[in-house]
Order: C-alpha cells, then structure tokens, then sequence
C-alpha cells in the first residue's frame, strides 16, 4: 500500500477539530486527513461557498489540482456528519454552527454581503408541521431559506 502524500491545510481550532471528530465518532465515519482539510478550509470563509470556489482554494493551498469528484465526495461527507450545510437556493455550502447536536435550521441569506445566518427555530418547525398535518401531509424535509439585507447591510443602506 501506497501511503497517500501529506495534506496540506488551513489550520483548524481545536473546538472545530474535537467537534468534527465526536460527530464522526458518533456517526460511526473515519474523520481522515483530506475530509478534515476541506472543512478547515470552509471554517476560514465567513461566508458560504460553491464548490467552484473550494476547490479553487484548496488547489490554491495544497498547489495541485484537485478532481471535483473528489471534493464533491468530501462534501457529501461533511453534510452527512452534519458538520456542514448546504445552501438549497445558492447551492452553496457552509459550515454548522452548532454541530454538537443533530438539527433542522433556518437560514437567512444577506444579498449583499453574502453572509449567512443559522439560526434554528423550534417556533417555525412546530408551525410547519402543524401546517402539513393539517393538510394530512407527511413531510420529509423542509427547508427555509430567507433572502434579505442583513443588519449591517440594512443600517449602510440609505432610507
Ligand atoms: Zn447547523
Ligand atoms: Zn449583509
């Protein structure tokens, strides 16, 4: 066996790194050096990225060319652990910001600054939920993304 070359990475703090690593240990997933470069790389950004753009700087870090596929798989990886969450409307990926638990989120979307809030309301899936039962339906999944102008932005707006 070919041991696989060194990976180089953004650095990662330690909260995220042992976050990570009890989410995979819970999920019964191998937290391997590639899987773990690619969330270190997400957690620099402030904001949410495509995979375009990962793979543009993880190439720009580790100076190789990095297959799609293989960061796609990565992706993949990170959403199942729940570790990141990806964007419906922007199809962009981001970062959890309370990975410690399993959760639904809601997310508000800045159109300037592209910044991105989680924030995780009990109302709104409680309201949901009632909406579908009362419809007799069964849903699977929903999710709330709200686009808008984040507080900074809305303040630098002129009236
Ligand atoms: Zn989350
Ligand atoms: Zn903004």
């Amino acid at each position: 066996m070919r041991a696989s070359p060194p990976v180089s990475a953004a650095p990662l703090a330690a909260k995220w790194r042992k976050l990570a690593e009890r989410r995979c240990a819970e999920k019964g997933e191998r937290l391997t050096p590639a899987r773990l470069a690619v969330y270190a790389e997400m957690l620099t950004r402030d904001r949410p990225v495509s995979a375009y753009e990962l793979i543009g700087l993880l190439e720009e870090r580790q100076k190789r060319k990095i297959a799609p596929l293989t960061v796609y798989r990565h992706l993949d990886f990170l959403i199942r652990t729940g570790l990141v969450h990806r964007l419906q409307s922007a199809q962009t990926y981001l970062p959890c910001e309370h990975p410690d638990h399993a959760h639904e989120s809601q997310f508000l979307l800045c159109s300037s600054c592209g910044r991105v809030d989680e924030v995780e309301s009990r109302g709104v899936r409680k309201m949901l939920s009632r909406i579908a039962d009362e419809r007799g339906f069964r849903p699977e999944q929903a999710v709330v993304e709200v686009k808008g102008l984040c507080g900074a932005c809305a303040a630098a707006e002129p009236a």
